[in-house]
């Protein structure tokens, strides 16, 4: 596995891995890593040391490049929520107090929060956190019990109390506000949702906005699929959700609105499916087969059946996939 370095002038958009995501609503995802220590046994996106699609790791060198890139983006739909997520865990990230700094700065960001797995949470970093402007935390925490945590995190050295005593010192103790969100994995983990959600109340969760949002286990193509697990339909899945909520005496089921999104324009990203084009490759692939090429300095592509190209090459393409501005192209 080798890891890449994101350097300016490369553009940030384009790519699923790293740099902004535009779905077209009120949040822009913002990705500067997509390395992640975890090994979990459910991860949609194979994430990991033990990662056996993947064959580099990216790392956006200068968070004022993704700051630009954020801002662009969110000027064009007036107020935007910033919400720093990934394909790996944001927190292994070494500038994300700068970056959550810089995008505070930015007149079109009403609010920046933070997906984790809250594991790299430290009181001094959530101190700096804090300091930097962050509003929001959504803490993927999936059980309580050690071991089952351990299990679910597919490594040994993870400790869930290191996380439970990190979170508890942000509800408690800081202005940033806490969202849990447990992915609940039926037949493994199903005594833990309740735990889960009534540690949550104790500590204060949600105090903005919503204290929970419960995921629901999706088995994904390329993902991770753990031993013993049912994959539910959404309908049994809410009627779960109903009976957990009347035994808890709290909404589990926040609707976007709750957290003020709504749809906003797209960013105009230049290129559609069906678009014949020529892109300079300028990095490595994410997967096996695959190159990353830039269409002048405005948009990264990702192109696949790559084989026998390198960095510098200029090759043309035919764009295959467009959707949410995420461009994937087949040499021509
Ligand atoms: S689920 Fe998240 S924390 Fe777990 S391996 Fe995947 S990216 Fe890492």
């Amino acid at each position: 596995m080798r890891v890449v370095f994101v350097n300016p002038p490369l553009p940030l958009i384009g790519h699923i891995a790293f740099g902004v995501i535009d779905r077209g609503t009120s949040v822009i995802q913002v990705r500067p890593t997509s390395i992640c220590g975890l090994n979990c046994v459910f991860c949609s996106v194979d994430a990991g040391p033990y990662s056996k699609r993947r064959v580099s790791e990216y790392i956006v060198r200068e968070p004022e490049q993704l700051v630009e890139w954020a801002g662009r983006v969110a000027s064009i739909k007036g107020s935007v929520e910033a919400l720093i997520d990934g394909v790996g865990e944001p927190l292994t990230y070494p500038w994300i107090v700068e970056l959550v700094d810089g995008l505070k700065r930015l007149r079109s960001i009403r609010s920046v929060a933070l997906e984790t797995r809250g594991y790299l949470l430290t009181r001094r970093l959530v101190d700096r956190l804090e300091e930097a402007g962050l509003d929001r935390i959504n803490l993927s925490i999936d059980a309580l019990n050690p071991e089952l945590a351990r299990r679910l995190a597919g490594v040994r050295w993870f400790n869930v109390e290191r996380v439970v005593e990190a979170a508890e010192y942000v509800a408690r103790e800081t202005s940033i506000d806490l969202h849990i969100a447990p992915l609940w994995l039926p037949g493994l983990n199903d005594d833990e949702i309740p735990r889960i959600i009534e540690w949550g109340l104790r500590i204060g969760a949600g105090r903005k906005w919503p204290p929970f949002g419960i995921q629901k286990y999706v088995a994904h193509k390329y993902g991770r699929k753990p031993p013993g697990v049912r994959e539910v339909g959404w309908d049994e899945f809410y009627e779960w959700l109903e009976r957990l909520e009347r035994r808890v005496g709290v909404s589990l089921r926040p609707r976007p609105e709750d957290f003020g999104f709504r749809s906003a324009p797209r960013y105009p990203v230049s290129l559609r499916r069906g678009d014949k084009v020529r892109v300079e490759v300028v990095l490595p692939g994410w997967m096996r087969g695959e190159m990353i090429g830039s269409y002048k300095k405005r948009v990264l592509v990702t192109i696949v059946g790559s084989r026998g190209l390198e960095p510098g090459d200029r090759v043309p393409v035919r764009i295959i996939r467009d959707k949410d501005g995420i461009l994937i192209g087949m040499p021509l």
